[in-house]
C-alpha cells in the first residue's frame, strides 16, 4: 500500500508513517517535520553534504575520521573541504578547543560535520561540547549518529542541528534510515522526482522497513537507558581488552570514551586475513578495519589519522559485539585469539637447523 494513494485504506499506511514519524522525533527531542526517512545513511549524507558540496566559495568542515559517505558526499561538488584532524592514538578524539579555534579563522565553514562514534574504532566524540563550540560560533553543526544510536542515551545528540542514523546499526532492517533537518540547516532536497517527505526526497517511503526501524530503536533503548546493563557490557569489554593487551596486542582508538561493543585489535604478528579466516574457523565473524573497505589493500583512513603506523593498521581487525553478546562470548574469543596467536607464532617461527 502506497502512503501518499488517495484511497482510503493507503490513510492507514499514512496514519502509521505518521506515528512512526513522530515516535522516532520523541526519541530524538526533535519535531516529526524535522524527520526525513531515507535508504540508509548514506542517502541522508548525500542529501545534507550534497547540498551544501554545490555551494560556490564555502567551505565544509570534517573531521579526520569521518564515513566515506561523508568524505566524498562533501567532495563530491565545488564548495572546499578541510579536514579537522583528530588527537593522535591513544585517543583519537575531535578536541572541541581545536574545533574553536578553527571556527575563529577564516574562512569560517558553512557547516561542520562531525561523528558521534567512530565505526572502526568505536570512539566517542564529545558530541554536546561540539554542538556548543558550533552553536557559539553559529556554523551549523551535522552529526553522523549511526554508530551512537542504540548503544548510548539520545540525549547527547539533542543539539547537533542535523542527525544521521541507519536502521541496521541498532537491530532494524538493512536499506532504511533517516535525517533529522534542523532548521539551521536551511531547506534541502534530496532525491527527486516526488513531493515525499514534506518535498526533501521524493520516493515512496518504505513503510514496512520505516515500522521495524523505529520498533528496533524502541527496543535498543530499553538496553541503552539501563545504566547497570551497560556498565556490564563495558566491564566485559575491559576484561577481554586487559587479557588480549597482555597478550601484546593493541588496541585502536580511545581508553576513555568508546563504544561498549566495538574493539580495534592490532596483533602483534600475523596477516589480518590470517585472523580473519582462522577466527571464522572457530565461529567468530570478525572484519578487517572498516567493512565498508575490506578487499582494498591499503591501511584505513581512520587509522592513519591515528597516526598509527602502516605496518600495524594492515594488521588491524575490527570485533563488534550485539547486545544478546554475553560475557562467555568476550572470554571465548579471548580463548580464540590465544590460540591462534600460539599457533601463528609457532608458523612464522624460524625453522630450526638440525646438524647431521
Ligand atoms: N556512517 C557510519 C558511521 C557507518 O558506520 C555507516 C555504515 O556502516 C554509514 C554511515 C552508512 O550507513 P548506511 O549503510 O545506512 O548507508
Amino acid at each position: 500500500m502506497n502512503p501518499s494513494s488517495p484511497y482510503p485504506a493507503a490513510s492507514r499506511v499514512r496514519h502509521a508513517l505518521d506515528a512512526a514519524r513522530e515516535e522516532l522525533a520523541g526519541h530524538l527531542d526533535a519535531r516529526p517535520e524535522e524527520i526525513v526517512f531515507t535508504s540508509g545513511a548514506t542517502e541522508a549524507a548525500n542529501l545534507v553534504l550534497g547540498h551544501f558540496a554545490r555551494q560556490r566559495e564555502q567551505t565544509l568542515l570534517i573531521g579526520a575520521t569521518e564515513h566515506p559517505c561523508i568524505r566524498e558526499s562533501a567532495q563530491s561538488g565545488v564548495a572546499k573541504v578541510d579536514i579537522l584532524p583528530v588527537q593522535p592514538q591513544p585517543d583519537g578524539r575531535i578536541a572541541p578547543l581545536k574545533l574553536a579555534e578553527r571556527l575563529r579563522a577564516k574562512p569560517r565553514p558553512a557547516l561542520v560535520a562531525i561523528m558521534a562514534a567512530n565505526n572502526e574504532t568505536g570512539t566517542e566524540n564529545d558530541v554536546e561540547a561540539i554542538a556548543r563550540v558550533c552553536r557559539e560560533a553559529q556554523v551549523p553543526f551535522l552529526c553522523d549518529a549511526v554508530q551512537w544510536i542504540g548503544k548510548r542515551p539520545l540525549g547527547a545528540l539533542r543539539h547537533a542541528d542535523g542527525l544521521l542514523g541507519s536502521a541496521h546499526k541498532f537491530g532494524g532492517p538493512k536499506g532504511v534510515g533517516f535525517a533529522r533537518l534542523g532548521a539551521a540547516l536551511g531547506d534541502l532536497r534530496g532525491a527527486r522526482g516526488g513531493q515525499q517527505e514534506g518535498g526533501r526526497r521524493g520516493g515512496t517511503e518504505n513503510y514496512p522497513g520505516i515500522a521495524a526501524m523505529v520498533a528496533a530503536l524502541r527496543s535498543a533503548q530499553a538496553t541503552v537507558e539501563d545504566a547497570q546493563a551497560i556498565a556490564t557490557r563495558e566491564a566485559w569489554r575491559s576484561r577481554f581488552l586487559e587479557r588480549v593487551r597482555g597478550l601484546g596486542f593493541g588496541v585502536a582508538g580511545s581508553e576513555a570514551a568508546n563504544l561498549w561493543n566495538t574493539v580495534l585489535l592490532l596483533p602483534p604478528l600475523g596477516e589480518r586475513m590470517r585472523w580473519v579466516m582462522r577466527l571464522a574457523k572457530r565461529g567468530f565473524a570478525v572484519s578487517t578495519g572498516s567493512a565498508c573497505s575490506t578487499g582494498r589493500e591499503s591501511a584505513s583512513a581512520v587509522l592513519q589519522a591515528l597516526g598509527i603506523p602502516d605496518a600495524t593498521a594492515r594488521r588491524a581487525i575490527r570485533i563488534s559485539s550485539g547486545r544478546e553478546s554475553s560475557e562467555s562470548d568476550w572470554q571465548a574469543l579471548a580463548d580464540a585469539i590465544e590460540c591462534i596467536l600460539a599457533d601463528l607464532s609457532a608458523e612464522d617461527a624460524p625453522a630450526t637447523v638440525v646438524r647431521i
